[in-house]
Protein backbone atom coordinates (compact mmCIF):
# COMPACT_ATOMS: atom_id res chain seq x y z
CA UNK A 1 0.00 0.00 0.00
CA UNK A 2 3.02 2.41 1.13
CA UNK A 3 4.91 1.54 -2.23
CA UNK A 4 1.91 2.45 -4.32
CA UNK A 5 1.41 5.73 -2.73
CA UNK A 6 4.91 6.48 -3.34
CA UNK A 7 4.60 5.91 -7.07
CA UNK A 8 1.73 7.53 -7.38
CA UNK A 9 3.21 10.76 -5.93
CA UNK A 10 6.40 9.63 -8.17
CA UNK A 11 4.29 9.76 -10.99
CA UNK A 12 2.18 13.11 -10.19
CA UNK A 13 5.60 14.69 -10.09
CA UNK A 14 6.92 13.50 -12.96
CA UNK A 15 3.49 14.68 -15.24
CA UNK A 16 3.80 17.83 -13.47
CA UNK A 17 7.57 18.77 -14.34
CA UNK A 18 6.48 17.54 -17.31
CA UNK A 19 3.90 20.21 -18.47
CA UNK A 20 5.46 23.04 -16.64
CA UNK A 21 8.52 22.07 -19.19
CA UNK A 22 6.43 22.01 -22.09
CA UNK A 23 4.86 25.34 -21.03
CA UNK A 24 7.74 26.92 -20.09
CA UNK A 25 10.07 26.00 -23.46
CA UNK A 26 7.29 27.29 -25.84
CA UNK A 27 5.95 29.89 -23.59
CA UNK A 28 8.74 32.76 -24.89
CA UNK A 29 7.58 32.77 -28.72
CA UNK A 30 4.03 31.41 -28.83
CA UNK A 31 2.33 32.45 -25.93
CA UNK A 32 2.69 36.36 -26.01
CA UNK A 33 2.57 38.73 -28.84
CA UNK A 34 6.17 39.96 -30.46
CA UNK A 35 6.99 42.83 -28.73
CA UNK A 36 5.64 45.86 -31.30
CA UNK A 37 8.55 47.94 -32.31
CA UNK A 38 7.11 51.72 -32.31
CA UNK A 39 6.53 51.06 -28.22
CA UNK A 40 9.81 50.04 -27.80
CA UNK A 41 11.05 53.56 -29.74
CA UNK A 42 9.00 55.35 -27.21
CA UNK A 43 10.05 53.35 -24.63
CA UNK A 44 13.87 54.86 -25.27
CA UNK A 45 12.34 58.38 -25.94
CA UNK A 46 10.80 58.35 -22.54
CA UNK A 47 14.58 56.97 -21.28
CA UNK A 48 16.41 59.83 -23.12
CA UNK A 49 13.64 62.12 -21.98
CA UNK A 50 13.62 61.66 -18.21
CA UNK A 51 17.71 61.55 -18.21
CA UNK A 52 19.14 65.09 -16.90
CA UNK A 53 21.88 66.40 -18.96
CA UNK A 54 24.30 68.93 -17.61
CA UNK A 55 26.88 70.95 -19.67
CA UNK A 56 28.98 73.70 -18.20
CA UNK A 57 31.26 76.29 -19.05
CA UNK A 58 33.89 79.48 -17.49
CA UNK A 59 34.25 82.50 -19.11
CA UNK A 60 36.30 85.15 -17.72
CA UNK A 61 36.38 88.88 -18.04
CA UNK A 62 39.17 91.75 -17.99
CA UNK A 63 38.60 95.67 -17.39
CA UNK A 64 40.17 98.14 -19.66
CA UNK A 65 43.61 97.58 -21.82
CA UNK A 66 44.54 101.45 -21.90
CA UNK A 67 47.59 101.94 -23.48
CA UNK A 68 49.33 105.34 -22.54
CA UNK A 69 52.91 106.43 -24.32
CA UNK A 70 54.61 105.28 -21.27
CA UNK A 71 53.06 101.74 -22.18
CA UNK A 72 53.98 101.32 -25.45
CA UNK A 73 57.15 103.23 -24.77
CA UNK A 74 58.00 100.22 -22.38
CA UNK A 75 56.75 97.29 -24.48
CA UNK A 76 59.21 98.84 -27.37
CA UNK A 77 61.48 96.42 -28.91
CA UNK A 78 64.07 96.59 -31.73
CA UNK A 79 61.64 95.48 -34.27
CA UNK A 80 58.34 96.66 -32.58
CA UNK A 81 56.30 96.29 -29.63
CA UNK A 82 56.01 93.72 -26.90
CA UNK A 83 53.47 93.33 -24.65
CA UNK A 84 53.75 89.90 -23.38
CA UNK A 85 55.98 90.57 -20.41
CA UNK A 86 53.28 92.46 -19.02
CA UNK A 87 50.98 89.79 -18.89
CA UNK A 88 52.93 87.07 -18.10
CA UNK A 89 52.28 87.11 -14.23
CA UNK A 90 48.53 87.05 -15.03
CA UNK A 91 48.37 84.27 -18.39
CA UNK A 92 47.52 81.20 -16.56
CA UNK A 93 45.06 82.95 -14.44
CA UNK A 94 43.56 84.82 -17.86
CA UNK A 95 43.80 81.64 -20.17
CA UNK A 96 42.09 78.79 -17.54
CA UNK A 97 38.63 80.23 -18.71
CA UNK A 98 37.02 78.81 -22.02
CA UNK A 99 36.12 82.02 -23.08
CA UNK A 100 38.07 85.32 -22.00
CA UNK A 101 36.64 88.79 -22.90
CA UNK A 102 38.68 91.84 -22.52
CA UNK A 103 37.40 95.56 -23.01
CA UNK A 104 39.98 97.04 -25.80
CA UNK A 105 39.71 100.50 -24.85
CA UNK A 106 42.20 101.90 -27.15
CA UNK A 107 41.98 101.11 -31.13
CA UNK A 108 44.95 99.49 -32.03
CA UNK A 109 45.15 101.74 -35.37
CA UNK A 110 49.30 100.21 -35.49
CA UNK A 111 52.14 102.67 -35.96
CA UNK A 112 51.43 103.01 -40.11
CA UNK A 113 49.17 106.14 -39.13
CA UNK A 114 51.35 106.85 -36.04
CA UNK A 115 51.17 106.06 -32.50
CA UNK A 116 49.61 108.44 -30.14
CA UNK A 117 48.72 108.64 -26.69
CA UNK A 118 45.98 110.55 -24.02
CA UNK A 119 43.03 111.94 -24.98
CA UNK A 120 43.42 110.84 -28.79
CA UNK A 121 44.67 107.24 -28.58
CA UNK A 122 46.08 105.37 -31.11
CA UNK A 123 47.89 101.84 -29.92
CA UNK A 124 50.47 99.51 -31.45
CA UNK A 125 48.87 96.01 -32.91
CA UNK A 126 50.80 93.88 -30.86
CA UNK A 127 48.41 94.80 -27.71
CA UNK A 128 46.06 92.75 -29.80
CA UNK A 129 49.05 89.51 -29.99
CA UNK A 130 49.67 90.30 -26.61
CA UNK A 131 45.86 89.38 -25.87
CA UNK A 132 45.31 86.50 -28.13
CA UNK A 133 48.74 84.88 -26.51
CA UNK A 134 47.09 85.57 -23.11
CA UNK A 135 43.75 83.42 -23.59
CA UNK A 136 41.35 86.59 -24.95
CA UNK A 137 38.71 85.10 -26.90
CA UNK A 138 36.43 88.60 -27.50
CA UNK A 139 37.19 92.11 -27.48
CA UNK A 140 34.63 95.06 -26.60
CA UNK A 141 35.46 97.83 -29.15
CA UNK A 142 32.62 100.09 -27.57
CA UNK A 143 34.12 103.05 -25.72
CA UNK A 144 34.23 106.66 -25.56
CA UNK A 145 37.93 106.63 -27.46
CA UNK A 146 36.40 104.03 -30.51
CA UNK A 147 36.23 106.96 -32.69
CA UNK A 148 39.79 108.56 -31.59
CA UNK A 149 41.70 108.36 -34.33
CA UNK A 150 38.63 107.62 -36.99
CA UNK A 151 37.55 105.48 -39.26
CA UNK A 152 40.99 104.59 -41.02
CA UNK A 153 42.65 103.06 -37.13
CA UNK A 154 39.08 101.51 -36.75
CA UNK A 155 39.83 99.39 -40.20
CA UNK A 156 43.84 98.84 -39.35
CA UNK A 157 42.63 97.20 -36.46
CA UNK A 158 39.42 95.43 -37.21
CA UNK A 159 42.08 93.95 -40.24
CA UNK A 160 44.47 92.78 -37.62
CA UNK A 161 41.77 91.29 -34.94
CA UNK A 162 40.73 89.21 -38.30
CA UNK A 163 44.10 87.85 -39.14
CA UNK A 164 44.59 87.11 -35.67
CA UNK A 165 41.62 85.40 -35.25
CA UNK A 166 40.18 87.73 -32.44
CA UNK A 167 36.58 88.20 -32.43
CA UNK A 168 35.45 92.02 -31.36
CA UNK A 169 32.07 93.28 -30.75
CA UNK A 170 30.68 96.78 -30.30
CA UNK A 171 32.26 98.44 -33.17
CA UNK A 172 31.78 97.46 -37.10
CA UNK A 173 33.78 97.77 -40.35
CA UNK A 174 29.74 97.64 -42.26
CA UNK A 175 26.20 97.18 -42.06
CA UNK A 176 26.92 93.31 -42.46
CA UNK A 177 29.60 93.04 -40.10
CA UNK A 178 27.12 94.84 -37.40
CA UNK A 179 24.21 92.64 -38.21
CA UNK A 180 26.45 89.46 -37.44
CA UNK A 181 26.26 89.08 -33.54
CA UNK A 182 29.15 87.15 -32.41
CA UNK A 183 28.84 83.70 -30.34
CA UNK A 184 31.27 81.52 -29.11
CA UNK A 185 30.79 78.25 -28.44
CA UNK A 186 32.17 75.89 -25.91
CA UNK A 187 31.18 71.96 -25.49
CA UNK A 188 27.31 72.22 -26.20
CA UNK A 189 27.07 75.75 -25.01
CA UNK A 190 27.04 78.91 -27.15
CA UNK A 191 27.83 82.54 -25.44
CA UNK A 192 26.47 85.62 -27.58
CA UNK A 193 28.47 89.10 -27.37
CA UNK A 194 27.35 92.47 -27.35
CA UNK A 195 28.77 95.48 -26.76
CA UNK A 196 27.47 99.80 -26.33
CA UNK A 197 28.93 102.54 -24.84
CA UNK A 198 27.40 106.02 -23.27
CA UNK A 199 29.04 108.10 -25.73
CA UNK A 200 32.37 108.96 -27.71
CA UNK A 201 34.26 112.11 -26.34
CA UNK A 202 32.23 114.25 -28.44
CA UNK A 203 33.04 112.64 -31.55
CA UNK A 204 30.05 111.56 -33.77
CA UNK A 205 30.89 108.98 -36.58
CA UNK A 206 29.89 109.93 -40.11
CA UNK A 207 26.02 109.78 -40.45
CA UNK A 208 25.80 107.07 -43.00
CA UNK A 209 28.11 105.06 -40.94
CA UNK A 210 26.29 104.64 -37.48
CA UNK A 211 27.88 101.14 -37.55
CA UNK A 212 30.92 102.27 -36.65
CA UNK A 213 30.00 102.05 -32.82
CA UNK A 214 27.04 100.56 -30.55
CA UNK A 215 25.61 103.46 -28.21
CA UNK A 216 23.42 102.75 -25.58
CA UNK A 217 19.99 103.00 -26.64
CA UNK A 218 17.22 100.44 -24.71
CA UNK A 219 14.85 99.91 -27.99
CA UNK A 220 18.37 98.84 -29.84
CA UNK A 221 19.79 97.13 -26.51
CA UNK A 222 16.36 94.89 -26.43
CA UNK A 223 16.10 94.45 -29.70
CA UNK A 224 19.79 92.93 -30.32
CA UNK A 225 19.56 91.00 -27.03
CA UNK A 226 15.87 89.04 -28.25
CA UNK A 227 18.10 88.47 -31.52
CA UNK A 228 20.74 87.05 -29.66
CA UNK A 229 19.37 84.63 -27.48
CA UNK A 230 17.33 82.90 -30.72
CA UNK A 231 21.03 82.32 -31.53
CA UNK A 232 22.39 81.48 -28.56
CA UNK A 233 22.24 79.77 -24.58
CA UNK A 234 23.37 82.84 -23.07
CA UNK A 235 23.66 86.47 -23.54
CA UNK A 236 26.91 88.98 -21.90
CA UNK A 237 26.45 92.25 -22.86
CA UNK A 238 29.27 94.34 -22.43
CA UNK A 239 28.39 98.10 -21.66
CA UNK A 240 30.92 101.13 -21.21
CA UNK A 241 29.35 103.12 -18.29
CA UNK A 242 29.34 105.08 -15.32
CA UNK A 243 31.76 107.85 -13.75
CA UNK A 244 35.50 107.72 -14.14
CA UNK A 245 36.86 106.97 -10.64
CA UNK A 246 33.98 106.40 -8.45
CA UNK A 247 34.14 103.13 -6.72
CA UNK A 248 30.40 102.57 -6.46
CA UNK A 249 27.96 102.46 -9.75
CA UNK A 250 25.79 105.60 -9.96
CA UNK A 251 21.84 105.16 -10.73
CA UNK A 252 22.26 105.40 -14.20
CA UNK A 253 24.49 102.19 -14.34
CA UNK A 254 21.89 100.42 -11.84
CA UNK A 255 18.75 101.60 -14.04
CA UNK A 256 20.38 100.14 -16.84
CA UNK A 257 21.89 97.33 -15.30
CA UNK A 258 18.59 96.28 -14.33
CA UNK A 259 16.70 97.05 -17.86
CA UNK A 260 19.20 94.65 -19.79
CA UNK A 261 18.61 91.64 -16.94
CA UNK A 262 14.71 92.08 -17.83
CA UNK A 263 15.30 92.20 -21.49
CA UNK A 264 16.90 88.69 -21.14
CA UNK A 265 20.41 89.31 -20.70
CA UNK A 266 22.46 86.56 -18.60
CA UNK A 267 25.89 88.57 -17.87
CA UNK A 268 26.61 92.10 -17.69
CA UNK A 269 30.08 93.49 -17.95
CA UNK A 270 30.63 97.06 -17.20
CA UNK A 271 33.71 99.66 -17.93
CA UNK A 272 34.60 102.81 -18.06
CA UNK A 273 35.46 104.32 -14.39
CA UNK A 274 39.05 102.75 -14.28
CA UNK A 275 38.51 101.30 -10.71
CA UNK A 276 36.95 98.55 -9.13
CA UNK A 277 33.13 98.51 -9.01
CA UNK A 278 31.17 96.10 -6.89
CA UNK A 279 29.57 92.90 -8.14
CA UNK A 280 25.47 91.47 -7.53
CA UNK A 281 23.57 89.90 -8.69
CA UNK A 282 19.97 90.84 -10.34
CA UNK A 283 16.82 88.97 -9.58
CA UNK A 284 14.92 89.55 -12.87
CA UNK A 285 10.76 89.83 -12.57
CA UNK A 286 10.95 85.78 -14.50
CA UNK A 287 12.88 84.62 -11.86
CA UNK A 288 16.19 84.73 -13.21
CA UNK A 289 19.64 85.89 -11.13
CA UNK A 290 21.68 87.73 -14.30
CA UNK A 291 25.50 88.88 -12.18
CA UNK A 292 26.74 92.19 -13.07
CA UNK A 293 29.96 93.43 -13.00
CA UNK A 294 29.52 97.46 -12.77
CA UNK A 295 33.45 97.95 -13.37
CA UNK A 296 36.11 95.70 -13.89
CA UNK A 297 38.81 98.20 -13.39
CA UNK A 298 41.65 99.24 -15.41
CA UNK A 299 43.51 95.79 -15.90
CA UNK A 300 46.29 97.16 -18.06
CA UNK A 301 47.10 101.13 -18.30
CA UNK A 302 49.25 103.60 -17.86
CA UNK A 303 47.25 105.21 -14.71
CA UNK A 304 48.03 104.91 -11.25
CA UNK A 305 47.20 105.39 -7.47
CA UNK A 306 43.78 105.66 -6.06
CA UNK A 307 42.70 102.40 -7.08
CA UNK A 308 43.66 103.05 -10.67
CA UNK A 309 46.12 100.64 -10.98
CA UNK A 310 43.99 97.77 -9.62
CA UNK A 311 41.98 95.44 -12.16
CA UNK A 312 41.46 91.78 -11.96
CA UNK A 313 40.12 88.86 -13.60
CA UNK A 314 36.34 88.11 -12.98
CA UNK A 315 34.98 84.17 -13.72
CA UNK A 316 31.70 82.68 -13.77
CA UNK A 317 30.29 79.19 -14.83
CA UNK A 318 27.77 79.18 -17.07
CA UNK A 319 25.34 75.46 -16.70
CA UNK A 320 23.45 74.53 -19.43
CA UNK A 321 20.68 71.84 -18.04
CA UNK A 322 18.65 70.23 -20.73
CA UNK A 323 15.42 67.49 -19.29
CA UNK A 324 12.32 66.52 -20.79
CA UNK A 325 12.93 68.88 -23.69
CA UNK A 326 13.28 71.92 -21.97
CA UNK A 327 16.61 74.00 -21.76
CA UNK A 328 17.66 75.88 -18.88
CA UNK A 329 20.40 78.13 -18.64
CA UNK A 330 21.82 79.82 -15.14
CA UNK A 331 24.86 81.53 -14.00
CA UNK A 332 26.95 80.44 -11.06
CA UNK A 333 30.00 80.41 -8.89
CA UNK A 334 31.17 83.85 -9.22
CA UNK A 335 34.96 84.41 -8.80
CA UNK A 336 37.54 87.17 -8.96
CA UNK A 337 41.14 87.31 -9.27
CA UNK A 338 42.56 90.94 -7.94
CA UNK A 339 45.63 92.13 -9.84
CA UNK A 340 48.22 95.11 -9.56
CA UNK A 341 49.79 97.22 -12.19
CA UNK A 342 53.43 97.10 -11.05
CA UNK A 343 56.52 99.73 -11.99
CA UNK A 344 57.01 98.93 -15.93
CA UNK A 345 53.31 97.99 -16.20
CA UNK A 346 53.72 94.59 -15.28
CA UNK A 347 50.18 93.26 -14.17
CA UNK A 348 50.96 91.08 -11.13
CA UNK A 349 48.61 89.21 -8.73
CA UNK A 350 47.46 91.53 -6.29
CA UNK A 351 48.49 88.87 -3.12
CA UNK A 352 51.87 88.46 -4.65
CA UNK A 353 52.50 92.83 -5.06
CA UNK A 354 50.43 94.27 -2.67
CA UNK A 355 49.22 91.57 -0.45
CA UNK A 356 48.48 94.58 2.18
CA UNK A 357 45.69 95.58 0.11
CA UNK A 358 43.88 92.14 -0.50
CA UNK A 359 41.40 91.70 2.05
CA UNK A 360 40.00 95.66 1.20
CA UNK A 361 40.00 94.60 -2.26
CA UNK A 362 38.11 91.64 -1.53
CA UNK A 363 35.73 93.16 0.62
CA UNK A 364 34.72 95.68 -1.51
CA UNK A 365 34.09 93.43 -4.67
CA UNK A 366 31.79 91.20 -2.37
CA UNK A 367 30.06 93.23 -0.50
CA UNK A 368 27.01 92.58 -2.27
CA UNK A 369 27.81 89.20 -3.66
CA UNK A 370 29.27 87.87 -0.13
CA UNK A 371 29.75 83.89 -2.14
CA UNK A 372 32.00 86.06 -4.21
CA UNK A 373 35.35 83.60 -4.24
CA UNK A 374 38.56 85.30 -3.97
CA UNK A 375 42.24 84.35 -3.05
CA UNK A 376 42.47 84.68 0.44
ZN1 LIG B 1 36.32 104.73 -21.06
Amino acid sequence: MKTKFIVICALVVFLATSVTFLLLSTGGESLSEPKNLSSYRDDLAVAENNTVSLSSISLSAVGDILIHDRVYENAETNNGYDFMPMLEAVKSEMEKADITFANQETVIGGTSIGLSSYPSFNSPQEVGDALKESGVDIVSMANNHTLDRGEKALQNAFKHWNEIGMLYTGSYLSPEDQSKIRTIKKDDITVAFLAYTYGTNGIRPPANKPYLVNYIDKQKIAKDIQEAESISDAVVVSMHFGNEYERLPNNFQLELSSFIAESGADIILGHHPHVLQPVEWINTTDDRKVFVAYSLGNFLSGQKNNYKDIGGILTLNIEKKKFRGETSVRVTSPSFFPTFVEKGYIVKPLNESKPELLDEINQHMSQWVPELNVPK
